[in-house]
Formats: C-alpha cells, structure tokens, sequence
C-alpha cells in the first residue's frame, strides 16, 4: 500500500498522528474534521495514499463508490438524519489544502441557514 510519510492523512492511516475514528476498514478511514465547518463533519480518506482527485483513474473506481457508499451510513450514524453534503475538493484551485484524496461529508442540523 502506497505511503507518503511527508503526508498528514498517510500518518493518521498509519496510527502516527491520532484523529478521531468513526470507521475503519483494509482501505478506508473515516475521522472527523479538526476544523468542523457544520455540526457533523467527517473526512473519508482511502489508506492508500492518492494525492487527488485527479489522480484517480478507471482503476480506483470501486474504491472511490466504496468511499462514495460509506457516505450515507456514517453521516446517519453521526447524526446527520436530515441530509448532508459531499465534497472533494481538487487542486490548487479547487482549495485543496491536504494532497491526500478525501471526502469532506458535512451535515447536521444548520439552524442558521434554516430558521
Ligand atoms: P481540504 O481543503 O479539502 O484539503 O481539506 C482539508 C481538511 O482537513 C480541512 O477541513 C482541515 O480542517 C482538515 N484537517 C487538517 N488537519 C487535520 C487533522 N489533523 N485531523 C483532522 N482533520 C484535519
Ligand atoms: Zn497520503
């Protein structure tokens, strides 16, 4: 399994750095966001370092639907029972500050946005 060890998210996979873990399997890892923008924020990061979203090809299409499927049943578990969003940001232009694929999965109640 590919490992960056100049790479954040390579060392929160890898145990090095701690994060807090909603789930875990072989390649996926999800913890939350240390910087939470909503009540309910994760990131889902694949084990395997790939660097963005532009990285990935044909090849990673089940990991990327296993990430994708993962989605939905943490964001319930957490707490998000009334939707969510999904984000990956891409690039330098996309505002992509940490160059280890992940999903940002943000939900929760956001009564300032609702009344
Ligand atoms: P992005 O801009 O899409 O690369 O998002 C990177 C995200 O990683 C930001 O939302 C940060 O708050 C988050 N982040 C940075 N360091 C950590 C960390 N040690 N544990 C959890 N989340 C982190
Ligand atoms: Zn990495």
């Amino acid at each position: 399994m590919s490992h960056d060890p100049n790479c954040l998210f390579c060392k929160i996979a890898a145990g090095q750095i701690p994060a807090a873990k909603v789930y875990e399997d072989d390649e996926l890892l999800a913890f939350k966001d240390i910087h939470p923008a909503a009540p309910v924020h994760l990131l889902v990061i694949p084990k395997a370092h790939i660097a963005s979203l532009a990285d990935a090809d044909a090849s990673h299409a089940p990991l990327l639907g296993r990430m994708l499927a993962l989605a939905p049943k943490l964001a319930l578990e957490q707490g998000a029972s009334n939707g969510f969003r999904v984000v990956i940001n891409t690039g330098h232009d996309g505002g992509q500050e940490i160059h280890h694929l992940h999903l940002h999965v943000m939900g929760g109640p956001r009564p300032w946005k609702h009344g």
